[in-house]
């Protein structure tokens, strides 16, 4: 069945990274007064490449809804057909417009908020700047009901580290809201955490439980429970390459937590 195609007005551009090539996006939905997603969604992109063949992308809403607007995080990828269409400033002015579908996906929060872990690298911490908008609105209630909720951001370098400061910001505004940013090569004047998001998260989960008094690794859950009948007190949402993925699954299993506690989202 064809989707239907929306067009995307592009609004705002900035290039957060120079370093690592990453670019924040603001577009519009023209058609639409609003354009409903739920935080953690993405959208697929549309557009001919040079032999006129449709190329389709999926890029993660890195913003909570806010009327017709949606905002995207992307960077380039070496001889990367979408990535560069859209970073290049001659192909994609502001004003200009790019087609998508959607929204799609289930990388989203389960209902009740419950205590929960972000993980992401480079650019997957798109969906998670959507889900810190949508718990702890700038202008709005709160909608954490007082869970805590731990972001844990790694990359390589300091320059490729998106959103820095809007999240140390958050962290300062909400008691409830840790930010965790970790550099695997970090430069020697680097004061904050260093080393791979696996094991940090490891902590916050060994730390969690010796507070609670749970005990590591957790009580199986019986295998007759209905899927829509299991609820846990805490759920990790991870998001980047895979590779990354798989070792913070692998850490959680470990850790004996069910695999419906861990929600993630693959970029390759
Ligand atoms: C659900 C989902 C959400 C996504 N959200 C985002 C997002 O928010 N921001 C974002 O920047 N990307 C995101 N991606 C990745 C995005 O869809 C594209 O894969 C990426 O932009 C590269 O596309 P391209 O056309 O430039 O490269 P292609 O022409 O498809 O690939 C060129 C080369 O780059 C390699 N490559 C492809 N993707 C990546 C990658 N992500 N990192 C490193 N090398 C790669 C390929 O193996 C190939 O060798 C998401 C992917 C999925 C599945």
């Amino acid at each position: 069945m064809a989707r239907e195609l929306l067009t995307a007005r592009l609004l705002r551009k900035e290039c957060i990274s120079e370093v690592a090539q990453c670019y924040h996006f603001l577009f519009s939905v023209e058609s639409l007064e609003t354009f409903p997603y739920l935080p953690g969604q993405f959208v697929s992109a549309v557009a001919p490449d040079e032999n006129g063949k449709q190329q389709t992308r999926a890029y993660s809403i890195a913003s909570a809804p806010s009327g017709n607007q949606f905002e995207l995080c992307v960077n380039r990828v070496e001889n990367g057909f979408f990535s560069n269409h859209l970073a290049d400033l001659p192909d994609l002015p502001v004003g200009s417009a790019i087609q998508i579908h959607g929204p799609h996906g289930h990388f989203v929060l389960q209902e009740p908020v419950t205590d929960s872990i972000f993980v992401a690298t480079g650019t997957g911490v798109a969906p998670m700047r959507g889900y810190s908008q949508w718990l702890f609105p700038a202008d709005g209630p709160d909608r954490s009901n007082g869970k805590e909720i731990w972001l844990v951001y790694g990359t390589r370098y300091e320059t490729d580290m998106y959103y820095h400061d809007e999240f140390v910001a958050l962290a300062q505004r909400v008691p409830n809201f840790h930010y965790l940013p970790t550099l695997s090569r970090a430069q020697p004047q680097w004061t904050g955490l260093r080393g791979y998001v696996q094991d940090h998260v490891a902590k916050i989960v060994e730390d969690r439980a010796a507070r609670l008094g749970q005990p590591l690794p957790v009580p199986p859950v019986d295998p007759a429970t209905p899927p829509a009948e299991l609820r846990f007190d805490i759920y990790t949402y991870i998001c980047g390459l895979n590779f990354m993925v798989s070792s913070v699954r692998e850490r959680l299993d470990g850790f004996g937590w069910h695999k419906k506690q861990i929600v993630f989202e693959r970029y390759d």
